[in-house]
């Protein structure tokens, strides 16, 4: 049987489908660390992170920032369901720059309760800021 040479990828939140796409290569952000997937994979399920995906698409790449989520890979399809999901274009970078100084604030008081939580915000905050310059500089 052929290999299939190109990946259907699909990205959904709980409130809607980003991305519906045929595409040639995908990057996810894993909880254990970023993986690449290119057609032909082999099947896996991962837990997805913080962090930044990427597809592409020919010449040109696209990049969202994801928080949590899983992502299934089939040898001709990747499959995120994803918690939280913007495309680049979409993140408001005053309101990440925002969520990062409240977020720094938080794990310079050091109060022990919220200090998971301050990172994972902080995390974020990054990811975005990371994420939506992709969109100026076109990489
Ligand atoms: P904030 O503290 O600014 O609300 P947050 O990290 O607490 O940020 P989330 O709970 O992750 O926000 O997201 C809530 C909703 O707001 C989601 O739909 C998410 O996509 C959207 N969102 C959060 N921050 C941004 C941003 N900087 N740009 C665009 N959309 C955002």
């Amino acid at each position: 049987m052929a290999l299939p040479t190109k990946l259907l990828l699909e990205i959904v939140t709980p409130d809607r489908s980003l991305v519906h796409e045929e595409v040639d290569e995908v990057q996810l952000p894993g909880a254990e660390g970023y993986l690449g997937v290119l057609p032909g994979h082999t099947p896996l399920l991962a837990t997805l992170g913080v962090g930044e995906l990427w597809y592409r698409v020919e010449q040109e790449t696209h990049y969202l920032a994801i928080a949590s989520g899983f992502g299934e890979v089939l040898p001709d399809s990747v499959t995120v369901l994803a918690q939280i999901a913007e495309r680049a274009q979409d993140i408001d970078v005053g309101r990440a720059e925002a969520a990062r100084k409240r977020a720094e604030e938080r794990l310079n008081k050091n109060v022990d309760a919220d200090i998971d939580r301050a990172r994972i915000a902080l995390m974020k905050s990054l990811i975005r800021i990371q994420v939506a310059s992709r969109a100026r500089t076109k990489v």
